[in-house]
């Protein structure tokens, strides 16, 4: 017997800040004179990028490599102060489509250090949000259970925790456990610091991984909700694989599975999915489903100065 059904998870794919982010590219391009950079990748997804590397953004990895004076964005993952320094000697003009969920925890920081609190923040070192919010103050970084046995704090009446806004709800439940048998003064942020969007698409992944045989998550590599809902459904025992397209589905993955569950992370594009559910058809399956966990109704203005009718070319 071959695959039957595909259930789409719901909420799947773009979530807010993704939107807002590729808004702001697209509504630059639409109006500043070019070249327009952009400091690292928009958003993880691949094809995104390739994109709007097609119509004409630079991305850049170092402010150093944005010429003096011209227009450059901010990823929806943020920046240090230390960037935003940089970028001010070199007087571009900046736009930033930082995701306001993430300044969030930025502005969180800022508040328990001045007043006087020890930070833990727990997220992937390396991760570009990551570096951003360490940038805005000292504190400590903890990734894993084992990373809480070996940390040293200053004052341990006076700490807080923050986290990355796309962990697994699972891991930094377990890792919060650990910081306050550890630490029984430690306090928590004043609201959870995993966005929404995050929470949503692991709370529908759990669901769907109740009734699929096998779980394909759309996203690139490098998104991490796309990895945590991959992670997620392993950890129900369904196994998952991370694809970018229907072109990375390996057939053999498919052997004996009957319901075949699709989700997609917050930065993939839903053409992705619907690719996905093409192939799936063409292997045999005859019902698509999608199976509503959460009900989503986020959505975050772009800034003002790039809210005016595009230039018109003569
Ligand atoms: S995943 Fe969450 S924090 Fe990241 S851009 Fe989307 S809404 Fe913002």
């Amino acid at each position: 017997m071959g695959i039957r059904k595909v259930v789409l998870a719901k909420p799947r794919g773009f979530c807010a800040g993704v939107v807002r982010a590729i808004e702001i590219v697209e509504r630059a391009l639409d109006l500043l004179p070019p070249p327009i950079y952009v400091f690292h990748e928009i958003v993880h997804n691949r094809y995104v990028v390739e994109d709007l590397k097609k119509r004409g953004v630079i991305f850049v990895e170092g402010i150093e490599e944005v010429p003096d004076g011209t227009a450059c964005i901010f990823s929806a993952h943020g920046v240090s102060p230390h960037v935003r320094e940089l970028a001010r000697r070199k007087r571009l003009r900046l736009i930033d489509a930082t995701c306001p969920l993430v300044t969030k925890v930025h502005l969180e920081a800022i508040r328990f250090a001045r007043e006087g609190y020890s930070i833990i923040l727990i997220g992937h070192p390396g991760h570009e949000e990551v570096e951003g919010t360490m940038g805005e103050t000292p504190m400590h970084l903890v990734s894993s259970v084992e990373d809480v046995e070996r940390l040293q704090v200053a004052d341990p009446e006076k700490l807080v925790y923050l986290t990355q806004t796309t962990l697994s709800l699972d891991d930094v439940a377990q890792i919060v456990e650990a910081l306050h048998r550890k630490y029984p003064s430690l306090q928590a942020p004043p609201k959870d610091d995993i966005c929404y969007a995050t929470q949503n698409r692991q709370i529908a992944v759990k669901e769907l991984a109740k009734q699929v045989d096998l779980l394909l998550v759309i996203g690139s590599q490098n998104s991490s909700n796309t990895q945590r809902l991959r992670e997620v459904s392993a950890a129900a025992s369904v196994p998952a694989f991370l694809i970018n397209d229907e072109t990375e589905i390996d057939p053999k993955w498919l052997d004996g599975a009957e319901i075949v569950g699709v989700t997609a992370g917050a930065s993939a594009p839903e053409e992705f999915v619907i690719s996905v559910i093409n192939y799936l058809r063409s292997m045999g399956a005859t019902v698509v489903d999608e199976l509503r966990a959460e009900d989503e109704h986020v959505h975050f203005a772009i800034p003002q100065e790039l809210t005016q009718p595009p230039r018109i070319s003569t």
